[in-house]
């Protein structure tokens, strides 16, 4: 714990290696979390993963031990629907992703693209169906003036059934295409994620704390915010990355079960 950490009014959860792997619940997690809350820590959950909605993440929660509600949970589809609304590029969307995201896209009030010219925003996301054909009408809805942003920068998604190819390999792509970077890449480690999510848990950076196994993305946002930061060793990342990467968390735990005693709260 650093010298200035003072004990967190909030704890954020990511959930894939932070709370489960897969179907099983890493070991512990849900004595800690319930012992946090016991201690009246606020919790929350935070995930990247743009293809299942709050209500499912909070289901899967639940079943595996950890009760969670709809509303504790926010995702980078919630985070990019909200900045269509506020963002005020247009009403036709050309979506890379699936269909949980287009349904939400277009439940919102916006209606998809059926053409480049006509499109005035492209999102990017992970998306199991990308062709050719998409990769060549976001090019050109880009090349026309559409703006580009994305739910999640990820190139990895951790599954059941193992990893797939997630969104940041078509945002590479695109960005190569185009010369330039794509700059509203919505979810974690975005600043626009981590003020939605201090605003849900309602407390100053200062006093939240970020938990979550991958260092480019849960600890870069939450250190870049002036969140507190524990990195769990349970996800994707080893000691060897830890060493390589600039970012070191004020708690480095070997899973989710050891910080309420590394808190003080156990
Ligand atoms: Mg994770």
């Amino acid at each position: 714990m650093n010298d200035e950490s003072v004990r967190p009014a909030a704890v954020i959860f990511d959930l894939d290696g932070t709370l489960y792997l897969g179907e099983h619940l890493i070991a512990g997690a849900d004595v800690a979390v319930e012992t946090l809350r016991k201690a009246g820590l606020v919790t929350t959950f935070l995930t990247n993963k743009p293809i299942d909605s709050p209500a499912i993440y909070a289901e899967k929660l639940s079943r595996l031990g950890i009760p969670v509600t709809e509303s504790d949970v926010l995702t980078s589809v919630t985070l990019t629907i909200d900045f269509l609304q506020r963002s005020g590029h247009g009403d036709h969307v050309f979506v890379i992703g699936e269909d949980y995201l287009t349904d939400q896209i277009r439940q919102a009030g916006f209606r998809i693209a059926s053409t480049p010219q006509e499109t005035d925003v492209v999102v990017v996301s992970l998306d199991r169906t990308m062709s050719y054909e998409k990769m060549r009408f976001a090019l050109e809805a880009a090349r026309n003036g559409a703006h580009m942003c994305a739910t999640n920068p990820d190139v990895i998604c951790p599954m059941d059934s193992g990893e797939i190819v997630d969104a940041g390999a078509w945002i590479a792509g695109l960005e190569a295409l185009l010369k330039r970077p794509i700059t509203d890449v919505l979810g974690k480690p975005s600043a626009r994620c981590a003020e939605t999510v201090l605003a849900r848990v309602g407390c100053e950076a200062s006093r939240a704390l970020m938990v979550g196994d991958r260092l480019e993305t849960d600890m870069t946002m939450a250190r870049n915010a002036g969140m507190q930061t524990a990195l769990v060793m349970s996800g994707v990342t080893g000691v060897a990355d830890l060493k390589a990467h600039g970012v070191q968390p004020d708690y480095v735990l070997g899973s989710v079960a050891e910080l309420p005693d590394a808190l003080g709260v156990a």
